[in-house]
């Protein structure tokens, strides 16, 4: 009998791509080395309680620059209402039925993973590979969820404080790789001003 075949899945906002994103996506697939790898933005990411501030061909764009070899997956940017990953996880799983679904999350995400829509469901239907972000440990939610960690240290960054730097006026070089900070600054994203 074959083996199934491993897909990693990375799910986020991407608002914008930084480089916490990439060195955690570069550890993992190094790591694991599956078969395929997704990445697949948010289209209305419910637990934020807003739409990203940029566009989805915007955030599309900067994760092509900053991972070019990676496959972007946009199924969630072409579903209607609030992105819940179960239901992204019931598509994947319908078009890959044999498949080794792997989700990748921060340790921040998965620690609050209790309150996402079918929790439970989605623990189900996937093991999640955690990495864990500075200054969070890693606190398994609640119930029996698979999971493995991969170990690495991401830079402590977060599109949050990209975005805040660039409303400041702050250089944000070195965070994001620097073809995604020309893309910012040529496209005016986050009220850019300028970038030093
Ligand atoms: P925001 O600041 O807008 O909330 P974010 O920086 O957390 O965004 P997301 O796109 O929401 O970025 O994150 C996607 C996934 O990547 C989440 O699982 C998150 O925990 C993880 N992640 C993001 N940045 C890091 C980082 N620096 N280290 C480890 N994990 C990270």
């Amino acid at each position: 009998m074959a083996t199934p075949s491993t897909i990693l899945l990375f799910g986020g906002t991407f608002d914008p791509v930084h480089n916490g994103h990439v060195d955690m996506f570069n550890a993992a697939t190094d790591n694991i080395k599956p078969a395929r790898a997704l990445i697949i933005p948010a289209g209305s990411p419910w637990q934020k309680g807003r739409l990203p501030f940029a566009s989805a061909a915007d955030r599309i764009a900067m994760l092509s620059l900053a991972l070019p070899t990676a496959t972007i997956d946009n199924r969630e940017l072409t579903r209607d209402g609030p992105t819940y990953t179960v239901d992204t996880l019931r598509s994947l799983r319908a078009e890959y039925p044999d498949a080794n679904l792997l989700w990748l999350i921060g340790s921040d995400s998965f620690s609050g993973l209790d309150s996402w829509h079918d929790a439970v469901v989605m623990a189900a239907m996937v093991t999640f590979v955690v990495v864990r972000r500075a200054h969070a440990g890693v606190v398994p939610p609640r119930g029996n969820v698979v999971f493995r960690e991969v170990v690495c240290a991401p830079p402590p960054v977060s599109s949050t404080d990209i975005r805040n730097r660039l409303s400041r006026g702050e250089s944000i070089r070195g965070l994001v790789p620097d073809a995604v900070c020309d893309y910012i600054q040529q496209h005016r994203l986050y009220n850019t001003r300028s970038i030093p």
